[in-house]
């Protein structure tokens, strides 16, 4: 087993952090990359901007959901220092650029859910081939973790990444790579997700910087084991039909949870063996709050309900089928995934 975050993590205000993180490297051109316009609405890009007064600093405005390769080759420029501002998709492309610049740099998210500043993954879409790409990237080096950042998010945003940092954390701790160190952050995060996710798509803003905590701690847990089953499935849901990644992570998460338990010794893919993997699903339903895995499974459906996100989606069975599996996820699930197995859950989801 072993656990490796090279990203220094800070919890604490923007205002306070950025300059002297920023001054530990130095630069002299910093890369700033950000995303969609709310930001520069809301005043974030100016307030950053005004923070790094006095270094120069080249802006990448605009990188949106479900990015490709080619923008990474866009954004590429002379810099010694790249800052992302933004959720998961901003997040990812920095670190895509800073590793092709050997550059390093700072993430600083604004929603609570992807747990990308801490990851050495970056999910890239070939929407031509329709066709998801998992790189392994550098890790950021710094990570600034401001739940204030994210209290603008909208209610859609809160619930999409909020469930996603619940199917992260929960598909570590039944991942076959799951470890004693990951175990306690992903426990963490599933807690704190069952306990504030709800309160914080209310709006409460104690929930709010709870969940971003929630986040950092789904990060933490699935940077060391990856994703499996739900993240697989989600991907042709996502680039097909523009269900939003964590909505589409959350889809069939109540279905892998009930699948997961039902192992045998036949099917299991964790060395660790069939009674091994089911305790497992049964500790995930206590951490919960719950015991039985009936009870959960309906838990996460009804979790999916109450915070607005669909239960069930329309779309072509096949194509799903044909495009769910991908080999670098499905392989990390607890129980062999196969194709009859897969097409029952997928039924469960379609309208
Ligand atoms: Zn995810």
């Amino acid at each position: 087993m072993e656990y490796y975050l090279p990203t220094k993590i800070v919890i604490g205000s923007v205002e306070e952090e950025l300059k002297k993180q920023v001054n530990l490297f130095s630069p002299i051109r910093i890369l700033l990359i950000t995303g969609s316009q709310i930001m520069r609405k809301i005043g974030l890009i100016d307030k950053l901007l005004n923070l790094l007064e006095g270094y120069k600093v080249l802006l990448f405005e605009g990188v949106e959901a479900n990015p490709g390769p080619e923008l990474v080759q866009r954004i590429k420029q002379e810099a010694d220092l790249i800052i992302s501002l933004g959720g998961g998709s901003v997040i990812d492309v920095a670190k895509a650029v800073s590793t092709e610049m050997k550059k390093p740099c700072i993430a600083i998210p604004t929603t609570s859910g992807t747990g990308s500043e801490v990851t050495p993954f970056a999910a890239l879409y070939d929407m031509k081939k329709k066709k998801k790409l998992s790189l392994t990237v550098n890790f950021p080096a710094v990570a600034i973790i401001d739940y204030q950042l994210s209290l603008t998010m909208p209610k859609e945003l809160v619930a999409s990444t909020g469930i996603d940092a619940l199917c992260q954390s929960i598909e570590a701790y039944w991942s076959v790579y799951s470890g004693p160190l990951s175990d306690v952050h992903a426990r963490k995060a599933i807690e704190l997700v069952a306990n504030n996710l709800e309160d914080s798509w209310q709006g409460n803003e104690k929930a709010k910087e709870v969940m971003s905590l929630a986040a950092l701690e789904s990060g933490l847990a699935f940077s060391q084991t990856k994703t499996t089953a739900c993240h697989s499935v989600s991907y042709p849901l996502s680039i097909r039909y523009g269900i939003p990644h964590g909505a589409a992570c959350g889809l069939t998460l109540p279905y892998f949870l009930e699948y997961n338990y039902q192992v045998s010794k036949e099917d299991c893919l964790d060395k660790r063996g069939p009674e091994f993997v089911r305790d497992r699903i049964r500790e995930i339903v206590g951490f919960l709050g719950l015991k039985e895995i009936e009870e959960g499974k309906r838990y996460l459906i009804d979790l999916m309900k109450r915070i607005g996100l669909p239960t069930k989606i329309d779309f072509d069975m096949e194509i799903v089928l044909k495009e769910a599996f991908t080999p670098e996820r499905v392989g990390n699930n607890p129980r062999l995934v196969t194709e009859n197995n897969l097409r029952r859950i997928l039924k469960e989801i379609k309208k």
